[in-house]
């Protein structure tokens, strides 16, 4: 008789899929998550440039199945025994309960820095909409610095040398759309910038996209 109460942890691409499908007659749903909203992250490197809009990639969890609860909070540690999650409520900053007869855990991977020193203070990354968003920001805040009427040449090729760090899927997809808008739409909004510009894509292997197949990989160099 009664429903079974599935707590799914995460908002992102395996907690969305699972929870767009479950059968709420059955379950009850309540999904934790700091984050209220899916992103589609293949489309996140054309947001950093503005080829899309913020809004355009994400879903809000509620939408995704109607009949679910969302609390917004952070998972931080899980008690089997009394089939508990302790949270931690991200508006309030309080500590919350939130018990469970089956748990999912999707909370994703954290990006990594492959412990070189001074990445994590000093580059950008590219996993949620607010990177995407810093992104923006500071590639449009380089351009207006370097078209300031006293910056030297030097300075001008400082501030519009792009590079992305990481030859996988994701680093030549934003590596592409970099090269696209300083391209297109650059040349239209900042054309005395053009010369200045240059976007370098580092990795470390012997080849781009190891993940794919060769032909695919020669293609893509
Ligand atoms: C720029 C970019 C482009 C990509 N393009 C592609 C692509 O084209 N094709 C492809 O197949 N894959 C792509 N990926 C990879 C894909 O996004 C990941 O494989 C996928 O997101 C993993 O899904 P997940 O559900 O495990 O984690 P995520 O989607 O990362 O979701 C994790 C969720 O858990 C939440 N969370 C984290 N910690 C906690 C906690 N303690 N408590 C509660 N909630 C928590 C997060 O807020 C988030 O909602 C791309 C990734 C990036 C970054």
């Amino acid at each position: 008789g009664k429903k079974k109460r599935v707590v799914i942890v995460g908002s992102g691409w395996g907690a969305n899929a699972l929870m767009k499908t479950l059968d709420t007659t059955v379950h009850e749903v309540i999904v934790v998550s700091p984050r209220n909203y899916f992103v589609f992250t293949p489309m996140l490197a054309s947001s950093a440039v503005g080829t899309v809009e913020y809004r355009s990639i994400i879903e809000p969890v509620r939408w995704a199945n109607s009949n679910l609860e969302y609390q917004e909070a952070m998972a931080m540690d899980v008690d089997t025994k009394r089939k508990v999650v302790h949270c931690k409520a991200v508006a309030e900053k309080r500590d919350l309960e939130v018990p469970y007869d089956l748990l999912v855990l999707s909370v994703g991977m954290k990006t990594s820095t492959f412990g070189v020193p001074g990445v994590k203070e000093n580059c950008h990354f590219l996993k949620e909409i607010e990177h995407a968003r810093a992104l923006r920001t500071a590639i449009i805040e380089n351009c207006e610095a370097a078209s300031l009427e006293d910056v030297s040449e030097e300075r001008k090729r400082e501030l519009l040398t792009f590079v992305v760090v990481g030859g996988g899927p994701a680093g030549v997809e934003m590596s592409g759309e970099l090269f696209d808008f300083l391209n297109e739409d650059l040349k239209k909004i900042y054309p005395k910038l053009v010369p200045y510009v240059s976007t370098k894509l580092v990795e470390s292997g012997g080849t781009l996209i190891p993940q794919f197949d060769t032909p695919l990989q020669k293609k893509t160099i």
